[in-house]
């Protein structure tokens, strides 16, 4: 029998493919390098410098839009994608997010719901980080809610649309070539595929973040965007448009969050090897072992969540509600992973020299962005009661 791995204990990784291991070993190299040494740099400046070079590496490495099929993506499968995501969330949320809102949110709105057109213009730039896409759908007013959005286009006698409206909190939105919006009509919610080049287009970048601070987060304004009657992603109407691209994009944070975690639990377990107390190391006290034990449980218990919701996205098997279940547990567990390596390593733990306290706030905004705590619980709630609690 194989000996006991640390970092794997519960021989997780016999589930994975040749190919599983070689994507998984290909972004966490890349992470190694052009990200892990300079995050912390990041993070405290709170700017993401050469993010359209990072960006770029990204496509030339297959991670935008990895698991969607044809231009110019890398058709990977839904368990490779995942992989992905947990190894650019061990590096910085940030990186990561940067990629979610790329492939699963703005790329994936266009793919499944584009004209062909609209595929065959954006996508390949997309895939290959020539152009960085957003994805608008909260309003400063509208966050758990949107289908109260305000944002509005109307059609105007030449067939053109005209949009009107703020959106808050968008990621990339600053550095994006091209926004989907999703804004009100007549016929209820729709998608656009907004070039930011066009007038009335802004979107001014949002500081004094503490959390995700090496990422890029932006207000969107709307003034008048006149668009042709072709912007409109043909074959969505309703908040089902949004709902799906989220759910794809909370699949990929389900993995993520726990390579966040997995960096702050091998911090832990590292200091507590060598930081010694009362003559010895703190890892030999029966408490700090109790700790390491129970993140370590969360810990792999989360991979292995995160690879059977993989394996359902693969077969096609995926509910939403499974989604909402793999993000509620993944993001609190990798969280009070966070903050339990944060106590081992005492005062060190609130240091940028250690990556803990960077992991700790990115979760933060983990937490609560792709639909927050409670509504995944009251998504639960639902379809455990048959009772919709949502007012
Ligand atoms: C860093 C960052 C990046 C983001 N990136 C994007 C992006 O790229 N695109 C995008 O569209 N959005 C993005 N968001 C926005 C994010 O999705 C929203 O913040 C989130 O949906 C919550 O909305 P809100 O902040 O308006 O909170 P609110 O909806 O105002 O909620 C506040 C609190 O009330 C609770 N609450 C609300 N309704 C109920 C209810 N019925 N029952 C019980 N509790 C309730 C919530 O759970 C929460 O605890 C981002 C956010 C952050 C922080």
């Amino acid at each position: 029998m194989a000996p006991f791995d640390p970092a794997d204990p519960l021989g997780i990784d016999d589930l994975l493919e040749p190919e599983d291991l070689a994507v998984r070993e290909t972004v966490r190299a890349w992470a190694g390098d052009r990200v892990l040494p300079y995050v912390a740099e990041w993070y405290e400046s709170g700017e993401l410098p050469g993010i359209r070079e990072l960006a770029r590496e990204l496509g030339g490495i297959g991670a935008l839009g990895m698991s969607l099929s044809g231009y110019g993506c890398a058709g990977a499968s839904a368990v490779q994608y995942g992989l992905a995501c947990l190894e650019l969330e061990a590096a910085d949320s940030g990186i990561r997010s940067l990629v979610s809102v790329q492939g699963s949110l703005a790329m994936y709105a266009i793919h499944r719901f584009g004209s062909e057109e609209q595929k065959q213009g954006w996508l390949p730039r997309m895939a290959s980080g020539e152009v960085i896409g957003c994805f608008g759908l909260t309003e400063p007013d509208h966050g758990s809610d949107p289908a109260a959005m305000r944002t509005y286009a109307k059609r105007d006698a030449g067939g053109d649309w005209v949009l009107n409206g703020r959106k808050m909190w968008i990621t990339n939105g600053s550095v994006a070539g091209v926004a989907v919006v999703w804004a009100q009509t007549e016929d209820g919610i729709r998608g656009f595929v907004v070039p930011t080049d066009r007038p009335g287009f802004s979107a001014p970048e949002i500081k004094h973040k503490w959390s995700l601070r090496a990422s890029v987060t932006s207000e969107l304004v709307l003034d008048d965007v006149r668009l042709p009657a072709d912007a409109v992603l043909p074959e969505v109407t309703g908040l089902k448009g949004p709902l799906s691209c989220l759910s794809h994009a909370r699949y990929g944070i389900v993995w993520g969050a726990m390579g966040a975690a997995r960096t702050c639990f091998e911090a832990a377990v590292d200091y507590a090897k060598t930081r010694e107390q009362f003559g010895r190391p703190i890892g030999g006290f029966q408490l700090t072992q109790a700790k390491l034990a129970d993140m370590a449980v969360e810990l792999h218990k989360g991979i292995l969540l995160a690879h059977h919701l993989g394996r359902r996205m693969d077969a096609g098997r995926l509910r939403p509600e499974q989604v909402s279940f793999g993000k509620l547990n993944n993001v609190r567990e990798a969280i009070d992973i966070c903050r339990t390596a944060r106590t081992i390593l005492g005062a060190n733990g609130i240091s940028l020299e250690y990556p803990v306290m960077r992991h700790a706030t990115n979760l933060e905004s983990v937490l609560t962005y792709e639909g927050t705590v409670e509504m995944h619980q009251l998504v639960l709630g639902k379809a455990l009661t048959g009772l919709d609690a949502f007012r």
